[in-house]
């Protein structure tokens, strides 16, 4: 085995009894890395020098009695996220040269935690996108076939972890940003409920939407990440100041008692037949294991894309009113008026997809229109969220699959907008609601893509989806399958 294959818990077991140093792991990932960027594209930034720095520190510390839980252990981080003196450019070209002042809080609580930044993973621009084609910085390509997308907007996370240029990494998720991402790559992603882990320092797209989140190469280690990065934070209002559980402990063994919804809407025409399949044998596995499935309704899923296509463009379009050239960002050059000066840093600075939100959000904004559009979603969205808390009556979590097909072809959707909407369509509606998902790797296609399987739970019992993702984890072995790269 090779150092950059470990998961986070096994590399903790090495270094605390001293078989491996974390200068050797990180040095072992930048080979990695090297090797394997130019056909993949994983990351935007890398930050070597000070990675192998912050390793040999860790090293001579020791970790026999630090109570830093991932100390020495190399973690790439979404370049949404504000990092110190390290350029964090969301994907876009108007952030293109912005180095923040500051950290975003999970990313200081994981250099807190012990953890070692690698560096800066690709994004769709702003995290607007399903396929990370719409990066200002390329795509990234799908580690189990090239030519195929890898998601998004978290592409770049998923595809660094699938392909062991990281241990492990942290993804944002508005609208199926963690899950669908790690379901077209093979791998394990986790969106936490809404108000979990602070936004402080992520770049804000759809702020009632959006949440930080682990990618991982198994669930155990996506419960470790969560509780690194979880909690209560007086510098985002929204997060929410509750207890944040050990999810070591939900790592128990057995589904007895366990009542798995299967949602009736998630099974729907235009759902690959492989997808399906796989799905429903992942369902039988967690029979199999004890839990009971059930067959649950969640009526209004059908207006989900409708709804969120109108929120979080409408939030983005306020979000975004920030970058006007004038503070931080792109700066045109050609600029007689400060008009000119916003409207050219604007067009010269954002991406089509980008542009395509603001005019959209705008519009569902403007008077006339707010009651419309803004105000009809807000109400279809309390729908959602009601069809979720209604049918947590009658079971503990919702099993579906993450996405209807495995990851298309780059450049198959990317001038279709509707056609990359509408392939969001099973991972909207919990973002809506602001419920946890888990997805878990559940299969392949004929074609040998990975098909994800989604775990859905209440609101601030991520714990629910862990148990099922860990008991299905350890029964089946489609999580320890690797690209053949
Ligand atoms: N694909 C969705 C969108 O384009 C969700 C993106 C996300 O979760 N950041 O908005």
């Amino acid at each position: 085995m090779e150092l950059y294959e470990l998961t986070i818990h096994e590399l903790k077991s090495l270094l605390v009894r001293g078989e491996v140093t974390a200068e050797e792991v990180t040095s072992s990932l930048f080979e990695r890395i090297r090797k394997l960027e130019p056909k993949v594209a994983a990351y935007i930034s890398l930050s070597e020098e000070a990675a192998m720095e912050q390793a040999r520190s860790w090293d001579q510390r020791g970790y026999q009695d630090t109570t830093a839980v991932i100390a020495g252990v190399p973690i790439a981080i979404k370049d949404v996220l504000c990092t110190k003196g390290i350029r964090t450019t969301c994907g876009s070209k108007i952030l293109a040269n912005f180095v923040p002042p500051f950290d975003a809080t999970v990313a200081r609580k994981i250099k807190e935690a012990g953890g070692i930044l690698l560096g800066k993973t690709n994004m769709d621009e702003f995290a607007m996108g399903s396929s990370c084609e719409n990066s200002a910085f390329g795509p990234t390509h799908n580690p189990w076939d090239l030519n195929h997308i890898p998601g998004g907007s978290s592409g770049g996370s998923a595809a660094a972890v699938a392909t062991d240029e990281s241990i492990a990494a942290i993804g944002s998720d508005t609208g199926g940003s963690i899950r669908q991402p790690a379901a077209h790559c093979g791998v394990v992603g986790l969106k936490p409920t809404y108000g979990r882990v602070s936004r402080y320092g992520l770049v804000a797209f759809a702020s009632s939407l959006d949440q930080i989140g682990p990618i991982a190469k198994d669930v155990r280690d996506a419960a470790l990440l969560l509780n690194v990065i979880a909690g209560y934070d007086h510098r985002d209002s929204t997060s929410v100041p509750t207890e944040v559980p050990d999810y070591q402990q939900s790592l128990v063994e057995g589904l007895e008692g366990i009542t798995v919804g299967i949602p009736r809407e998630y099974f729907i025409e235009g759902l690959d037949p492989d997808v399906e399949r796989a799905v429903k044998d992942a369902v039988g596995v967690l029979e199999a294991l004890g839990a009971r499935a059930i067959e649950v309704s969640l009526p209004h899923t059908e207006y989900g894309v409708a709804a969120y296509y109108i929120i979080a463009p409408a939030e983005a379009s306020s979000n975004l009113a920030r970058y006007d050239g004038v503070k931080y960002g792109l700066r045109s050059r050609e600029r007689k008026t400060l008009m000119e000066m916003y409207r050219k840093s604007r067009s010269e600075g954002f991406g089509a997809e980008v542009k395509r939100r603001i005019m959209l959000g705008t519009y569902a904004l403007s008077a006339g229109y707010y009651d419309a559009y803004y105000k009809k979603a807000s109400q279809v969205r309390t729908l959602i969220r009601d069809d979720f808390l209604q049918a947590f009556k009658q079971c503990q979590v919702l099993a579906a699959p993450v996405a209807p097909t495995a990851a298309f072809g780059l450049g198959e959707k990317v001038d279709d907008p509707l056609q990359m909407y509408l392939s969001d369509v099973f991972t909207l509606p919990a973002s809506l609601a602001g419920i946890p998902g888990l997805s878990i790797p559940c299969g392949f296609t004929s074609q040998g893509l990975p098909i994800g399987l989604q775990i859905l739970a209440p609101h601030f019992h991520e714990g629910l989806a862990l148990q099922v993702g860990y008991n299905f984890e350890k029964n089946t072995e489609f999580h320890q399958k690797r690209p053949p790269l």
